[in-house]
C-alpha cells in the first residue's frame, strides 16, 4: 500500500524546553492515519498535518470501548541518527490486541514502514537531550455509527506522536506502592493481556484512591484469590528474592510488556536465574522478613525502570533492600536507556534504524 503524504502548510512552534516536555503534552505537526472498511480492508494509508478528527456521536468506540492502542518510541542518537526500539513486537502485539477485540489484523510490516515514515517526516520533534524521546502511539477504533453491541465493519488506525522528557530527570527514582485489596485491575479470560482503552478505565479507581493517600502507584493482585502478582499501575513488575529474579507469569491477565521481554533477555545473558512464576505477596512479606528482598521494579516503555522503595500492604510495610535504588535496576536501567539512544551496542538486534 502506498502512503499518501499531505505536508502541514502551517507547523506549530516547538516547545524549546526539553527539560519541560513532560508526557503527553505536545504532539507534532503530522499524524498517520488509514480506514478499514469491511470488503475493502485497510485502505488509503495517508500522512496528513494533526487536526481533530470527525466522528459520528454514534461512533461504536465512544460506547462500547471497540478501542486499542500501542505505546513505542523514537530515539535521537548521539550521531544524529534516528532509531526504534524493538517495533515489531509492538505491531505484532497490537495484532493480539486486535484479535481478542474482534479487530481486522494489521499488516505488521506495513505498520512499522509507516511508523518509520512518520517520525521521518516529524523528525525535526524528536528531543535530543538525555532521556527524552518522540512517544509513538498507534491506535484503533470502531467509528460504525450504530448504537448496537457487535464488531465493528468500519474502524480507525491512527499514530501520533509526542514529544516526551526524561521520565527521571534528577535520575531514578524509588517510588512508594500501595498493594491493592479491593479493585481488580484483570481477570483470565478478560482483556488484561490487551493493550484496550477499558483496562485503562478500569484502572483510575485504585489509581486514585492510591495516590490521595501517599502512594505512587497500586500492586495489582490476581482477581480472583487476591494473592498472586500481576503487575504494578501499567508497568510489569519484578522481585529479587535471593539471587533469584522473579517476574508473574504470562497468564492471561497480565500485559506482556516489550521492557519485560528484554529485561528477561539482558539479564539471563548476563548469567542471571530468571524465573517466570507465580509469586504471591505473601512470599515477599516473608522474603522481607527473613532480609532476602534485595530489589524490586516496574517495567515499561515510559519509565523503563521505575525502582520500588516500599510496598503498603494490609497495614504492613515491606521495605525493599535498603528503600534505595537497587544495583541491578540501575544497570537495567543504564544498559537499555544506553542501547535505546545509541549510546551501548545493540548486541540484540532490538534496535531499527530509520
Ligand atoms: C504497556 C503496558 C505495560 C508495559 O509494556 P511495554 O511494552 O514494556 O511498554 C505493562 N502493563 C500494562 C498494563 C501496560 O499497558
Amino acid at each position: 500500500m502506498e502512503i499518501k503524504i499531505t505536508k502541514n502548510t502551517a507547523p506549530k512552534q516547538k516547545p524549546t524546553d526539553q527539560s519541560t516536555l513532560g508526557f503527553g503534552k505536545y504532539y507534532t505537526d503530522h499524524m498517520f492515519i488509514m480506514n478499514y472498511d469491511e470488503g475493502q480492508g485497510w485502505h488509503d494509508a495517508r500522512i496528513v498535518p494533526y487536526a481533530p478528527i470527525q466522528l459520528d456521536p454514534a461512533a461504536m468506540c465512544l460506547h462500547y470501548g471497540q478501542e486499542v492502542f500501542e505505546g513505542m518510541k523514537a530515539y535521537k542518537t548521539v550521531d544524529g541518527g534516528i532509531q526504534l526500539f524493538r517495533p515489531e513486537k509492538n505491531m505484532a502485539r497490537l495484532n493480539v490486541s486486535n484479535e481478542r477485540l474482534c479487530i481486522p489484523l494489521i499488516d505488521e510490516d506495513f505498520c512499522v514502514e509507516a511508523i518509520k515514515k512518520l517520525v521521518e517526516v516529524d523528525q525535526e520533534w524528536i528531543p535530543t537531550q538525555p532521556g527524552t524521546s518522540l512517544y509513538i502511539r498507534p491506535f484503533i477504533f470502531a467509528i460504525d455509527p450504530h448504537v448496537g453491541v457487535h464488531p465493528a465493519k468500519h474502524l480507525m488506525f491512527v499514530v501520533i506522536l509526542s514529544p516526551v522528557g526524561n521520565y527521571y530527570p534528577q535520575g531514578l527514582n524509588p517510588v512508594d506502592i500501595y498493594v491493592e485489596q479491593n479493585y481488580v485491575r484483570a481477570v483470565k479470560g478478560g482483556m488484561g493481556f490487551t493493550k484496550t482503552a477499558g483496562n485503562y478505565a478500569a484502572s483510575l479507581k485504585a489509581q486514585d484512591e492510591a495516590e490521595k493517600i501517599g502512594y505512587t502507584q497500586v500492586l495489582w493482585l490476581d482477581g480472583v484469590e487476591r494473592k498472586y502478582i500481576e503487575e504494578v499501575g501499567t508497568m510489569n513488575v519484578f522481585f529479587i528474592i535471593g539471587d533469584e529474579v522473579i517476574t508473574p507469569e504470562l497468564s492471561g491477565s497480565i500485559l506482556s510488556g516489550i521492557t519485560r521481554m528484554s529485561v528477561i533477555e539482558l539479564l539471563k545473558s548476563k548469567g542471571y536465574k530468571v524465573s517466570e512464576r507465580r509469586l504471591s505477596i505473601q512470599e515477599v512479606y516473608d522474603a522481607h522478613e527473613k532480609g532476602l528482598l534485595k530489589e524490586a521494579f516496574g517495567t515499561g516503555t515510559a519509565a523503563v525502570i521505575s525502582p520500588i522503595g516500599t510496598f503498603e500492604w494490609n497495614g504492613k510495610k515491606i521495605t525493599v533492600g535498603d528503600g534505595g535504588i537497587g544495583e541491578t535496576s540501575q544497570m537495567l536501567y543504564d544498559t537499555i536507556t544506553g542501547i535505546q539512544c545509541g549510546r551501548i551496542k545493540d548486541e540484540f538486534n532490538w534496535i531499527q534504524k530509520i
